[in-house]
């Protein structure tokens, strides 16, 4: 294991604190480090893997796709893109689609479509919201450590404080081009917006004319035990941005849009080479498809609410989340991920005291009892 952590220091770009297993293998909600250790499988790749590691039925379905045709360009039709934006339809209720590689893209295609149609330059995003890397994700990003090396970013944004409808109040304006959330901030730890707060934005919306964004990245594909978390809400945005879950782990990230806000966009104003490709549109389908035929929606809802409760049993502070999508505050967050990991669980630090629990959507109540036993020692470490 340590030869290759040593290898990686010389070669890779040290962006990252890497947690030092090397994973070698997956299997459902289980993966296998190089030495053959197993470890319960409790961050999915960040909230991506929700049909399981080396799923059969995507696997089958992602080698038909490559052995056709992998790449052609969006200069071209292909069947899989306009199929999935068509299945896309019918589980968002938006209009139109296109198709990115990535969530931070998603968001850059959302930000450009929002000052396109309105006109507007503003941009209004909330204390710890996370949208991404690139220049424009960034620019609205919350975290003032990933924007100030990179500054002068996109301008003007505005960021008022999350779920307070007097700082919203003060901050959107008739020059706001569009307000930009996550309905559940995930990178931050799994907090959850208020419905009045979500209401409130609604209601300005119709005030000032500005769009909403929902950045359902991290949220979307069932992962909050409804399709997307803007049903658990009961608002349609105007824009949403998807990706993590969208591929189980391929890359590919899309954006929807209403019709209206299509009639006002031109060709030209966005483009993609790989964006929305047979083999990844071809992956996102049988993603969903395999979503649909085993009731994962509903599996996330119900096992969401039962690791909930046997998490309530334990020492936690603060249990909180929708679905699968659960946050827990600990003492000291990376302490507790290293007792987790010794005793074969992968969860994931977002801060000093948060815990984000994001399993593949696959996961059964053994497994989560597994999981469980083991932060039970913790407490009595
Ligand atoms: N938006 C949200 C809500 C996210 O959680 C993330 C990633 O964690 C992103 C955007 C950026 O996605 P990506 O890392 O795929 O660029």
């Amino acid at each position: 294991m340590n030869d290759w952590i040593e290898r990686e220091s010389k070669v890779y770009i040290q962006f990252f604190n890497r947690i030092p297993i090397v994973i070698e293998s997956g299997k459902g909600c289980w993966v296998y480090d190089i030495e053959g250790r197993r470890y319960l499988d409790l961050v999915a790749g960040i909230a991506c893997v929700v049909t399981g590691h080396s799923n059969e039925f995507i696997i089958e379905r992602m080698k038909k796709q490559a052995e056709k045709l992998i790449h052609v360009s969006n200069l071209y039709y292909t069947k899989p893109q306009i199929e999935l934006a068509e299945k896309l339809r019918e589980i968002t209720g938006l209009d139109r689609f296109f198709f990115t590689n990535s969530g931070t893209e998603s968001v850059e295609a959302a930000l450009k479509i929002a000052r396109k149609c309105t006109g507007r330059k503003k941009f209004v995003s909330f204390v710890n919201d996370f949208h991404g890397r690139t220049m424009g994700a960034l620019s609205v990003t919350w975290k003032e450590k990933f924007r100030k090396p990179f500054e002068p970013l996109v301008q003007p944004v505005a960021f008022a404080d999350f779920n307070s409808i007097e700082s919203l109040e003060k901050t959107v304006d008739e020059e706001t081009a569009a307000v930009i959330l996550e309905l559940i901030q995930g990178e931050s730890g799994v907090y959850p917006a208020d419905r009045e707060f979500v209401k409130r934005i609604f209601e300005l919306k119709e005030k000032f004319d500005f769009l909403v964004i929902f950045d359902e990245v991290q949220t979307g594909f069932g992962r909050t035990g409804e399709w997307f978390a803007k049903d658990i809400y009961g608002f349609q945005p105007d824009i949403i941005a998807m990706a993590k879950a969208m591929g189980n782990g391929f890359p590919i990230g899309g954006v929807g849009i209403t019709e209206e806000i299509h009639g006002r966009i031109d060709k030209g104003d966005h483009g993609s080479t790989f964006g929305g490709n047979p083999l990844a549109c071809a992956v996102s389908l049988a993603t969903i498809e395999f979503i649909e035929e085993n009731n994962l929606v509903k599996n996330s809802k119900k096992m969401g609410d039962y690791f909930r409760k046997r998490l309530s049993e334990l020492d936690f502070k603060n249990v909180r989340g929708y679905g699968l999508m659960i946050g827990v505050t600990v003492d000291d967050a990376n302490t507790f991920v290293s007792h987790a990991l010794k005793n074969g669980v992968l969860v994931n630090a977002t801060s000093e005291k948060d815990i984000r629990i994001v399993p593949p959507l696959t996961i059964g109540k053994e497994e989560i009892d597994f999981a469980i036993e083991v932060f039970r020692k913790f407490d009595k470490r």
